[in-house]
């Protein structure tokens, strides 16, 4: 069994359309935050989901 990450904002509603590995997922975090000024880390989390 493997996981892979998807990426949330709770302040924008973003969701992330593909899984991830946590990697790239927490790159995509960072790429969100620098993108969406209004967003900060606080919102934004990585959820595990099963691949
Ligand atoms: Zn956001």
């Amino acid at each position: 069994m493997s996981w892979s990450y998807i990426v949330t904002c709770k302040k924008c509603g973003y969701i992330s359309s593909e899984k991830l590995p946590e990697k790239e997922a927490r790159d995509l975090k960072y790429a969100h935050l620098e993108a969406s000024k209004d967003c900060s880390t606080g919102h934004v989390n990585l959820m595990k989901v099963r691949t």
